[in-house]
């Protein structure tokens, strides 16, 4: 698409996603098709959350007081918070910040919570809203004033090892999220600059959006001990001596749906995939005059059998020209259209249209093996949307050998564009400063050989630069 930005404003409106003329700036209404797909993106995450963390959910107002306990991490927020300083017409006697996000709400009481090495590990997460006065651009879904869709988990154990190895967990679940919802990504360890204030290291997914800036669409935070020191979390250990827990933290946002949005669409509208469609299948009965009581007895049935089978499915009955039905489905994403006229029900036939590649499918109909048909259809939608958008991401993503490629490639194609790099702080900030991108971070994965690109001395990461949102 020739211009993602207008495209991406445009398309959340058309597709009735997001009305953005609530009169707060950064502050938008989530209009009832954007609220399905953002609880079944959701409602996937939670599935595998719940398999070993447990929902809670925190107030919305932290004391002024905790606040400011974490001064290393306030530092990343202080400009950006939100105060409530009244009740009423009675000043408080103590300001009370919005959330920006929940460590300080939630560590206070985990404090509580943790006595002895039997109340470990604590594995915890909620969905919520955070506020961030933002003084940038604001951008529905991407940078907003309140974000609205704020999953967040919360771990303790009683070891390093275990905080370690809750890292891979969280990293693997965010993987599975976004494999699932066919969204590509680039896993790197953020810079010692950019990782989140007090933890020991941030694990970040990158996603590269159709104009080539990067999307951060995941964090995973090993938080070590910081935060335990500063909120006394201890537990008595088997000799009765008190011990600082160890703490991760993994959190993503509205930004995912964002993802979905941009990794999939084209310039007829929005492409979903099944997962997260308010309607996976959309059935438009073809009706003439003499025939109406045929077709729809065929197609009522048709769509109470996929629904049975927990397929999400509606029927579009309204009596306008089914060419105006196709156009406003293929707008709003229906990855599947079933069209059923009465030449069909004579033939057998059901008419299949993918939204993802334009195919049309002429269907044998059965009624034994319609509902495995047409899933077999859903799930081959989702395989190839992963193919598809995994394949813009590789493209996208260069290696190069010199300082003139760097500037050049991002410049020219945009995407991320990896290098080697020394991993020094004074050395990467002059990268970033010179070339206007951002140090993504380093593949930790990645082994390397030879001389840092910019200041010649040995490398010891592979570095990966972008244009950010
Ligand atoms: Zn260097």
């Amino acid at each position: 698409m020739k211009n993602f930005s207008e495209w991406f404003h445009n398309i959340l409106e058309e597709a009735e996603i997001i009305d953005s003329r609530y009169p707060i700036k950064g502050m938008s209404v989530w209009l009832p098709r954007g609220f399905q797909i953002r609880k079944n993106m959701l409602n996937t995450l939670e599935e595998m959350l719940n398999k070993e963390h447990e929902e809670v959910l925190f107030p919305m107002l932290i004391p002024q007081s905790d606040l400011a306990k974490e001064a290393i991490y306030v530092k990343g927020f202080e400009d950006e918070v939100y105060w409530v300083t009244k009740g009423g017409a009675n000043e408080l006697n103590e300001k009370l910040a919005l959330r920006p996000t929940s460590e300080t709400s939630i560590y206070p009481m985990f404090a509580l919570w943790v006595r002895s090495h039997m109340d470990l590990p604590i594995k915890v997460y909620q969905t919520v809203s955070t506020f961030r006065y933002e003084t940038k651009h604001t951008r529905p879904l991407i940078r907003v004033r309140e974000i609205t869709t704020f999953n967040e988990t919360h771990t303790v154990h009683a070891t390093a090892e275990e905080a370690e190895e809750q890292m891979k967990t969280g990293i693997q679940i965010y993987s599975d999220l976004f494999d699932k919802l066919a969204v590509p990504y680039t896993i790197s360890q953020r810079p010692e600059w950019d990782k989140f204030p007090g933890s020991e290291y941030t694990i970040a997914f990158d996603m590269i959006m159709p104009d080539g800036k990067t999307l951060q669409i995941g964090t995973v935070h090993n938080l070590g001990t910081t935060f335990a020191k500063t909120f006394d979390i201890t537990y008595e250990d088997e000799q009765s001596e008190h011990q600082y827990v160890y703490q991760t933290t993994y959190g993503l946002s509205d930004r995912v749906i964002a993802a979905v949005i941009a990794a999939h669409g084209d310039e007829k509208g929005l492409v979903l995939p099944p997962i997260v469609a308010p309607e996976e299948v959309m059935i438009v009965p073809i009706i003439f005059k003499e025939n109406q009581d045929d077709v729809l007895a065929f197609t009522d049935a048709l769509e109470a059998k996929l629904q049975d089978a927990g397929i999400r499915t509606k029927q579009d009955k309204r009596d306008i020209r089914p060419g105006k039905k196709y156009y406003e489905w293929e707008n709003k994403g229906v990855p599947l259209r079933v069209e059923v006229g009465p030449r069909d029900l004579e033939n057998k036939k059901i008419v299949l249209n993918r939204r993802d590649t334009g195919e049309k499918i002429f269907m044998d109909y059965n009624e034994d093996t319609v509902v495995d048909d047409i899933q077999a259809v859903l799930d081959q939608i989702t395989e190839d949307l992963k193919v598809k958008s995994n394949k813009f991401q590789e493209d996208k993503t260069h290696y190069v050998e010199s300082l003139k490629a760097v500037s050049k490639t991002i410049n020219k194609k945009g995407g991320i564009v990896t290098f080697n790099w020394c991993g020094d702080t004074e050395c990467g900030k002059q990268i970033e400063e010179e070339f206007n991108i951002d140090i993504l971070g380093t593949q930790p994965q990645v082994e390397v050989e030879g001389e840092c690109i910019h200041c010649g001395k040995e490398a010891k990461h592979r570095a990966l630069v972008s244009k950010t949102y």
